[in-house]
């Protein structure tokens, strides 16, 4: 039986629940009259459920499709204005026991490189990305607890905010690594880490335990219990995702959402992100083996349910996808975005030779954070470097609660403008800072309070005179 509160993972991800949503989307997709009262509802920006969503994402009315496309967007533009947050993941080991199949970290890929880098590696790369104006990173790692113990994650995390070089400073880590204990999450807390991500891979039981043979993360409920245990380990911020590709995208869909109503219904708070990779080629990974991969339409269509569906949950994309297909989804919904990435175990500090290639997968989108950020602007978005939130306490609920109540808005447009104007100083080159510039002029009439926006203005001017860090 579904049950949104239990701490069970199959029952608050009930597999007979899924297909029966599928089976009511499947009767209803052609429903307009159900349709539009969903899409009424969804107007109200209190988000949908899983079932609701479901009807919306297989809608095969081009009319209707429509109007989901805009009010996705819609929704986008009043929770998230034009603004982009910016981050970068870092590699810091890709030792791993386990075996999932898509991965070419699995334990059983003898050829690929292993490697884990040292802590003065991790300053290396830290002053790297420092270089490249990164403020925000999400540190990854493979499940190994002899090379990748929780006192190496944390030692790397001390190391990563330490590091100040010039004006460079790295002001959120967010952490990626596998499923562990309260105690270790706890752990994390006190190390002041961002958002605690993980990734389900798929919400389907059986096909879990299909991709993932053996170690660890074979534990279907240890996996996805996960979310619960950093919870009650004093995180408040949680990232979702699914690798779409592995099972059948509608399948994940609904299972995502009634993660995040589990979290909502026991924390009272949901993910504060999703992710939504698709399966890309790697060293020993082909894509085509996988037979549940979804095409940019579809893509499309399930960001823009997604945006409507949980409405105050950041959305993330990754260079996975090409330039192409980002400009596609950052209007239906995206918030974040990476850029200048390598998935490599090092490599921004030095480029790894051509036959020591250790990364997790191909990179569609290769351009440079200062392309990616002048490809922004030019689009008319406002690339942030922000992370003010969780260094003053909005975290969890109380971040949810400033987001429901329309109040972020007045930090995140500010927070935003100063933060790229701290880009322009420091990393920008002259082309990106000529139209930043003028992005920065335009925005500040958009600031509706016009004591913000004197203090913005001075702080503008403060930054330009070499001082940094300023947030609301
Ligand atoms: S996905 Fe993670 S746990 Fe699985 S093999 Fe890759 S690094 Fe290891
Ligand atoms: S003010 Fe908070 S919600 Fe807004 S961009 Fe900054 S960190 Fe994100």
């Amino acid at each position: 039986m579904y049950n949104p509160s239990s701490m069970k993972a199959e029952e608050f991800i009930d597999h007979q629940e899924i297909l029966d949503t599928l089976a009511y989307s499947d009767e209803h997709k052609n429903d307009r009259e159900l349709i539009l009262q969903i899409l009424e509802k969804a107007k109200e920006r209190k988000g949908l459920s899983h079932r609701d969503a479901s009807v919306l994402l297989m809608c095969e009315d081009e009319e209707l499709n429509e109007q989901i496309y805009k009010l996705a967007e819609q929704i986008k533009k009043d929770f998230y204005g034009n603004r982009i947050v910016m981050f970068a993941p870092l590699y810091l080991s890709n030792y791993c026991v386990n075996q999932c199949v898509y991965c070419p970290y699995h334990l059983k890929n003898k050829h690929i490189p292993r490697k884990k880098l040292t802590q003065e590696e991790i300053r290396n790369e830290v002053i790297a990305l420092q270089d490249m104006g990164h403020k925000r990173l999400a540190i990854e790692s493979g499940e190994d607890p002899v090379n990748n113990p929780i006192e190496y994650i944390l030692e790397s995390i001390k190391t990563i905010y330490s590091v100040h070089h010039k004006n460079g400073d790295i002001r959120r880590v967010n952490v990626n690594i596998a499923a562990t204990t309260v105690e270790n999450y706890r752990k994390l807390k006190e190390a002041g880490i961002g958002t605690y991500i993980l990734f389900q891979e798929t919400y389907h039981k059986e096909s879990y335990e299909h991709l993932h043979p053996a170690g660890p993360k074979h534990d279907y409920a240890y996996h996805t219990e996960a979310m619960d245990r950093a919870m009650e380990g004093g995180i408040d911020d949680v990232g979702l995702g699914v690798l779409f590709g592995l099972e059948l995208y509608r399948y994940e869909f609904a299972g995502i959402l009634m993660h995040a109503e589990h979290l909502e219904a026991v924390h009272g708070v949901g993910p504060h992100t999703i992710s939504v990779p698709r399966i890309r080629r790697a060293d020993d990974i082909d894509p085509s083996t996988f037979d549940n991969g979804i095409d940019d339409d579809t893509f499309a269509k399930l960001v823009a349910c997604i945006r409507i569906a949980v409405p105050y949950t950041g959305m993330i994309v990754s260079t996975r996808e090409s330039k192409a297909c980002r400009e596609r989804v950052l209007h239906l919904g995206i918030s974040q975005i990476s850029g200048g990435s390598k998935t490599s175990v090092g490599g921004y500090y030095e480029d790894e030779p051509e036959d020591e290639d250790s990364s997790q997968f191909d990179v569609s989108d290769n351009r440079t954070l200062d392309e990616v950020v002048k490809w922004l602007m030019e689009m008319d978005y406002v690339p942030s470097f922000c992370t003010a939130c969780y260094r003053e306490g909005r975290t969890g609920d109380r971040f949810m609660s400033l987001c429901k109540s329309g109040q972020i808005q007045n930090c995140c447009l500010p927070n935003a403008l100063m933060t790229l104007k701290e880009y322009l100083e420091d990393y920008a080159s002259p082309d990106t800072v000529e139209i930043g510039m003028q992005l920065i002029q335009k925005e500040l009439d958009n600031i509706p309070n016009p004591k913000v926006r004197s203090i913005v203005e001075e702080h503008l001017s403060d930054i330009h005179s070499g001082k940094r860090d300023f947030r609301f």
